[in-house]
């Protein structure tokens, strides 16, 4: 499935997505919700900004690594 789901700003996509947060020095995953980051930052900030603003809760380095990946709708959604 395609790479051209692009997050820049936690408003795109109206904050229909999950984020995957890995650290890259102890290789801890986790995983977020737009709604979260968007509370200590505010929705028009840049996906890229928040992350490198964000410090890892094992280890404490700040070398996190997001990818936003689409929210699977519900059963029957349909887009207006
Ligand atoms: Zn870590």
């Amino acid at each position: 499935m395609g790479n051209d789901f692009q997050i820049e700003k936690l408003a795109d996509e109206f904050g229909q997505y999950v984020l995957y947060r890995k650290c890259e020095s102890c290789l801890n995953e986790r995983r977020n919700t737009p709604h979260l980051l968007a509370k200590l930052c505010g929705w028009d900030a840049k996906l890229t900004d928040v992350v490198r603003r964000l410090r890892c809760s094992i280890c404490g380095q700040k070398k996190c690594a997001a990818r936003a990946v689409p929210m699977t709708p519900p059963r029957g959604y349909k887009s207006h």
